[in-house]
Order: structure tokens, then C-alpha cells, then sequence
């Protein structure tokens, strides 16, 4: 029997099975992990979390178990050690003044009031929450990367900054990002134009714990994707905690590209949906509490029977009252909220628009005329604005094709599919389009009031 020591037999080993499975996975599965003792024919394998023991086991086990008795000319079992020891990167009974470490590192402002405690839990919210504060206790463990998903307004960024203050709280020292996904292509682009990229990544890698905001506004953006990539897999090598959020889940964040996705897919993903009635009562009571503002509950039932898909409109009725309330001096009846509420409510729901309502806001918004939308010219600069007021026809009022045509200065209503069709592709490939296109449909609601 040959002595062997641990770390060569595993080195030895990988080489082995990279000829195998390439490169790539190897960097993947393989690189992450150290080979600790072998000792009575068992190798004992570190893995930063039970991703890598999973995922080793299941993918490549077996095969490595058979090139292990090659190697060493015996048999050899593997036993894994997941390590949560975080002393070594974040050093958290370490005490630091609170300044110094952290003032040559620009760090983003976290916003105080994003707590887990102003947080209301809810059935819609529970996992995604308790993830986030089972992941600031201990970065870059066990749910790596986290991703979370959902609508607009249902508590994604309050979450992250949440992980964000709580890990902040935990580790002193830990050097902590939030930062949305729009910034980080701006940032990178300027450092692009600048020529200052290493300085820009070795900041983003110098981090302990990255959160990203929002980032389907990188789909599409073939560079700054790249780059994240790469940040990504710097970061996540080295056991730092990722945390992105996103308006979809992973599998429809195509185009996205495929590597990226599938490492998000391998971290933890959960879903936030919107709160059920209980959890809109409870987040309007805690609020108000917050703002020690008194409201009825009729009022509250009131305004959490009424806006069911948005917390960020939800909060937005209660500012409202306590508005109007400050300005009267009087306590409000219900059927006075009511009124004052009415508007915001109907800006709420999808009640359909005019047609020329739609054809006014986006002819401003291009600075063409009216007349330029219903007439034949085909230049982009025209051509373009037409097709999106002739698509924000079709989402937005209850018209036929036809009749939308003939609004349009008596097209026909295939040209108005075709615009449809195209606009809809734009705003799938371009998440910059979709929010014009989406600012322009509030604009359209507000103008119709
Ligand atoms: P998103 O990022 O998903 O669009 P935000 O995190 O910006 O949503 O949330 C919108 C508003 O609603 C914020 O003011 C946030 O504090 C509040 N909010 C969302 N969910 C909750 C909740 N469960 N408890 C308390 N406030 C919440
Ligand atoms: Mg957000």
C-alpha cells in the first residue's frame, strides 16, 4: 500500500476527472473544495456549503470514488465536511471601532427603516423572509446565492436591505453592498470609459456580501452581464454571499445567459407573492403604528379589501389620509376616506382608457403630433411612437383591432397586429423599453383622470 498524503491524492484526482468532465465543471464543483485527512481509507473532503456535497455526489461520486482506487491502489471512500466557519472572512467577535475598517470603502447607504423587524410576515412572505434572516446571521454558507423573485412592490428591496443591516449588525466588519443592477451596468460602463475597470472590479470583489436589485435590467446588456458573471463567480468562490432579486424567476429570465442562470438555479430561490387580506391589515396597522397615526379599522379594512397586489400602493393610501387628515385637523369617516381614496384606487385597477388620451401622452412623450401618429410617414422617428401608441392601444383599451386602426387614421387592422407584435418584442428583449413603456402607460392613467 502506497502512503498518500490527502491533498496530493485529491489534486491528482481532479486532474484526472477534468479530462472528463472539462474545464468549466471542474472550476465549478471541483475547485471550491479541499481535501482535509485521509485517514483509514476515507478522504475528507471541505465544502463551503451542502450545495457542493449534493451536487459532488450526485453528479460525480461514483467516478470518483473508482479514480480514487486508481490512484492510490485501494479502495477509498469520501466523507464531506461542510465548513460554516465564517471566522476566517468575517472576523465577528473581532471589536472594531466603527469607523475605521469600513471609511477608505465606498459603501452604499442602506436604508434603516428596511428591517426584519418593520417586515410583517405573512403565508405570501414567510420563506423568502426567513431565508434572508437566516442568511444574514451566516453569509455565504448556505443558501448561496440567494434569489429573490416577485411583482413590483412586494418587499424585495425592503428584504435586502434588511440582510444587508442585520449582516452589518452581525460583522462589523464585513464589507457589505447593496446596489441595483441598473448601477452596476452605469458604473461599469463608466469605467469602461474611464479605463479604470481593475479598480472597478477589485472593488466589487473585494466584497463579503453583495446585493443586487433587480436584476432582469441586465438581461440583454451583453458586457455588463459578462462582467457580472465573472463577479459572481469571484465572489461565490471565494464563499462571499450573493443575494439578487429579480421580477422573474430564474427560468424566465431568458435571454439571460445560460451560466449565469443556472447558477442562480443551484442557490436557494424563493418567491414573495402578494400578502392575502390578514397580511394587508397587519402591514397597514404596523405602519400607521409606526407613524403614530390613529386610523379606524373600517378604514383599514377599507383600504386592504381594496388594493390587493401592491404593498407599495397599499402604504401609499395610508400617507393619503394621514395627509389630508394633517391638513383638516379632523378625524376621517370612512365614507370621507372613501372619497379621498377613490382616485388612487381607480388608478389601481385596469379600468380601460381612450385611445386619444393614449395617442396625446405618447406624441408628447416623442415630441411628434397627434397628426404624425395617424398619418403614413414611415421614418423611424415617427414610425416608432406610432407603433407604441397603436400597441398601449390594444393593452389599454377594450377596442378591436379595427377600431383601433381606424382611430389611427383608417389603417388597417393588420398593421395594427404588426405594431403590436413588434412592440411586444422590443419590451421582452429591452428591459430600458419596457420601462418607458411602462411609465408611459402611468403617465396615460394619470392624464385620463
Ligand atoms: P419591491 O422591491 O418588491 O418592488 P419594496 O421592497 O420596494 O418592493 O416594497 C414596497 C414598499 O412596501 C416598501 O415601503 C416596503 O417597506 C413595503 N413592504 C413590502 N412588503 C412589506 C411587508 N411584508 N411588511 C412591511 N412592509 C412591506
Ligand atoms: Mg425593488
Amino acid at each position: 500500500m502506497k502512503t498518500i498524503e490527502a491533498g496530493t491524492l485529491w489534486t491528482s484526482t481532479v486532474e484526472r476527472l477534468r479530462a472528463e468532465i472539462g474545464d468549466e465543471n471542474t472550476e465549478l464543483w471541483l475547485k471550491p473544495v479541499d481535501a482535509l485527512t485521509l485517514e483509514d481509507g476515507v478522504l475528507t473532503l471541505k465544502v463551503p456549503n451542502k450545495f457542493f456535497s449534493d451536487g459532488i455526489k450526485e453528479r460525480y461520486q461514483k467516478r470518483l470514488i473508482s479514480l480514487l482506487r486508481d490512484e492510490a491502489g485501494y479502495e477509498i471512500g469520501l466523507d464531506f465536511r461542510v465548513e460554516r466557519d465564517l471566522t476566517r472572512v468575517l472576523p465577528p467577535s473581532d471589536p472594531v471601532p466603527v469607523a475605521s475598517p469600513q471609511s477608505d470603502f465606498p459603501l452604499s447607504e442602506l436604508n434603516p427603516r428596511y428591517t426584519f423587524d418593520s417586515f410583517v410576515i405573512g403565508e405570501s412572505n414567510r420563506l423568502a423572509r426567513a431565508t434572508a434572516e437566516s442568511i444574514s446571521k451566516s453569509p455565504g454558507t448556505q443558501y448561496n446565492p440567494y434569489v429573490i423573485y416577485g411583482d413590483v412592490g412586494l418587499g424585495k428591496t425592503h428584504l435586502m436591505h434588511a440582510i444587508g443591516n442585520s449582516v452589518r449588525r452581525h460583522h462589523p466588519r464585513a464589507r457589505v453592498l447593496y446596489t441595483t443592477s441598473e448601477h452596476f451596468v452605469n458604473e461599469f460602463i463608466t469605467a469602461v470609459q474611464n479605463n479604470q475597470i481593475e479598480a472597478f472590479r477589485a472593488r466589487y470583489r473585494s466584497l463579503d456580501c453583495l446585493l443586487i436589485d433587480d436584476i432582469q435590467f441586465l438581461i440583454a446588456k451583453d458586457r455588463s452581464e459578462q462582467e457580472f458573471f465573472h463577479t459572481f463567480n469571484a465572489l461565490f468562490d471565494s464563499r462571499k454571499q450573493i443575494v439578487v432579486s429579480s421580477d422573474r424567476s430564474p427560468k424566465e429570465m431568458s435571454p439571460l445567459e445560460k451560466r449565469l442562470v443556472s447558477r442562480l438555479e443551484w442557490g436557494f430561490v424563493a418567491d414573495i407573492k402578494p400578502p392575502d387580506l390578514e397580511t394587508r391589515i397587519a402591514i397597514l396597522r404596523k405602519k400607521a403604528a409606526h407613524e403614530d397615526y390613529v386610523v379606524p379599522d373600517d378604514i383599514i379594512l377599507f383600504i386592504a379589501s381594496s388594493v390587493k397586489s401592491n404593498v407599495r400602493a397599499l402604504e401609499g393610501c395610508l400617507t393619503r389620509l394621514k395627509a389630508f387628515q394633517a391638513m383638516t385637523g379632523e378625524q376621517l369617516s370612512i365614507d370621507h376616506a372613501r372619497d379621498i381614496l377613490k382616485e388612487s384606487m381607480e388608478l389601481d385597477d385596469s379600468s380601460p382608457v381612450r385611445v386619444e388620451t393614449i395617442q396625446r401622452v405618447v406624441a408628447l412623450k416623442y415630441s411628434v403630433d397627434v397628426k404624425d401618429l395617424k398619418g403614413h410617414q414611415r421614418t423611424v422617428s415617427i414610425s416608432t411612437p406610432r407603433q407604441v401608441a397603436m400597441y398601449l392601444s390594444c393593452v389599454m383599451t377594450e377596442l378591436s383591432s379595427t377600431d383601433i386602426g381606424r382611430a389611427f387614421g383608417g389603417k388597417d387592422h393588420s398593421t395594427v397586429l404588426h405594431a403590436r407584435k413588434k412592440i411586444e418584442k422590443m419590451v421582452a428583449a429591452d428591459p430600458f423599453f419596457l420601462e418607458i413603456i411602462n411609465k408611459l402607460q402611468s403617465d396615460i392613467k394619470a392624464a385620463e383622470r
